[in-house]
């Protein structure tokens, strides 16, 4: 179809962009692409620009193979707020005129696919935590605000407000593309913060979370900072969770199915369909983790208080409840959709939402309950009790968690072979790079013990 892609184009030139980023995202979701000029749209939108996946982590090409070529989504069209020459596209990878198996957003939408021949749209809101830091002259990093040292930072306005000419442009970028910013506060560690922003569908909602990371560590940039989405920075403040807000739809309506509309069997705020849902993501919990909280660091995160004096606020215990911080499923008071607490923002979101969703959907398929609720604090039972009462632990490590991805068939249906194997290599790898390592605290303890 010319005419759209020249209007597009033509629309896009009156707004003074000149080239198109045929983008789209690695194994960790981090955004790679081509400029192209925008006279080339065209060509561009039929897949010109053509990646050699094997310079690229967990995209498993050898140097020999063809080219993957990215076949950007026109809806995507994203204008670049931090340099408007520059407009954004995600794409999908083909290979040999084919969705290609290992390309993130194709494993999303074969899920979605599953999905919407049961009836459901997913709907998906992320909630975007991560830290504002600056480069310190002893090649260090800290809060770009002095007054940014609070033992208890969470809500402060006034660190807020010395954040502001870097967060207001965020919040600007966000609002500009239409995600309709909500509210935005200081978080609970130092330089931490969060912008929330409304939820829209599952597709939609990957995109957004991986141009914001790009996007908000532009616009730092600029500002002399740089923003950060490591799991957990300090060990004794919380990391940054993406939690996923998630909803079944009808799709054809459009019509919320986690609203429990007078059925609600242990009264937390939902459905039935969306117990099943909750039993399905519990069933795979576990394999899910590897995915959602991908990175060794991510595990530093997932616990209840590790070097830190209050609570973490991320989960440790596969369990679900009504609005309680304390369970990996949180059905927050509003009811209608489940919140999971497990995924960090370093995460690949187009594989966190296929995993979670698949899960999800079996849950549903095979009609499984997830057991009464939790609504005590899971953190004042002692373990052998968590035991006894049949609750799973989150992996404590990614050594664990790729065991568990590994061992668990929902993998490999969501994955694909390729992405599979991909994924437990390249994860595998990670782990045991950083098992290798002595670490200080070790000499420390071990070395003059006896
Ligand atoms: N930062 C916490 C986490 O690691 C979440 C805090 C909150 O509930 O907003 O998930
Ligand atoms: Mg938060
Ligand atoms: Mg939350």
């Amino acid at each position: 179809a010319y005419q759209p892609v020249e209007s597009l184009r033509q629309d896009l030139a009156e707004k003074g962009v000149k080239y198109a980023m045929a983008s789209y995202v690695d194994i960790h979701g981090a955004i790679k692409g081509k400029f192209v000029p925008l006279n080339h749209l065209d060509r561009m939108m039929k897949g010109s620009e053509l990646y050699t996946g094997a310079a690229l982590d967990g995209v498993p090409q050898d140097i020999n193979d063809d080219e993957v070529a990215a076949m950007p989504d026109a809806a995507s069209a994203t204008q670049c707020t931090w340099n408007r020459q520059l407009a954004w596209f995600a794409s999908d990878l083909h290979l040999n005129g084919e969705p290609f198996q290992a390309c993130s957003r194709h494993i999303l939408k074969r899920q979605l696919a599953a999905a919407a021949e049961l009836g459901f749209s997913f709907n998906l809101g992320i909630e975007t935590e991560f830290f504002l830091f600056k480069d310190t002259e002893d090649g260090g990093f800290a809060p770009i605000s002095d007054r940014d040292v609070l033992d208890k930072p969470c809500y402060d306005p006034s660190v807020l407000m010395d954040n502001l000419p870097i967060i207001d442009e965020i919040v600007d970028a966000m609002n500009e593309q239409g995600w309709d910013v909500y509210s935005f506060d200081h978080e609970d560690a130092n330089g931490q913060f969060e912008t929330d922003f409304m939820f829209t569908d599952a597709l939609n909602m990957a995109d957004r979370l991986v141009y914001f990371r790009m996007m908000a560590n532009e616009i730092a940039r600029k500002h002399g900072a740089f923003a950060s989405f490591m799991a957990k920075p300090f060990a004794d403040r919380t990391g940054s969770g993406a939690h996923f807000n998630m909803s079944l739809a009808d799709i054809d309506s459009g019509k919320n199915l986690f609203e429990p509309d007078g059925d609600d069997p242990h009264q937390c705020g939902v459905s039935p369909l969306a117990y099943h849902f909750i039993a399905g993501v519990l069933k795979h919990a576990r394999a899910i983790c590897a995915v959602i909280a991908p990175t060794v660091n991510s595990y530093k995160r997932l616990v209840q208080r590790g070097a830190m004096s209050g609570s973490t606020w991320a989960p440790v215990y596969c369990c679900y409840g009504n609005n309680n911080r304390t369970n990996m499923l949180r059905i927050p008071s509003q009811g209608g959709r489940v919140e999971c607490r497990a995924p960090d923002i370093s995460g690949n979101p187009y594989l966190g939402a296929a995993m979670m969703l698949a899960a999800g959907l079996e849950g549903i398929r095979e009609k499984l309950e997830p057991g009464e609720p939790h609504r005590e604090n899971m953190n004042d039972h002692s373990l052998a009790e968590i035991k006894a009462m049949g609750i799973e632990m989150l992996p404590r490590t990614l050594g664990e968690a790729v065991d568990a991805f590994e061992a668990d068939p929902l993998s490999r249906d969501v994955f694909g072979d390729l992405m599979f194997d991909s994924f437990i290599d390249f994860k595998r790898s990670e782990w045991e790079q950083y098992h290798n390592l002595v670490s200080d605290w070790e000499v420390k303890r071990y070395l003059k013990m006896f």
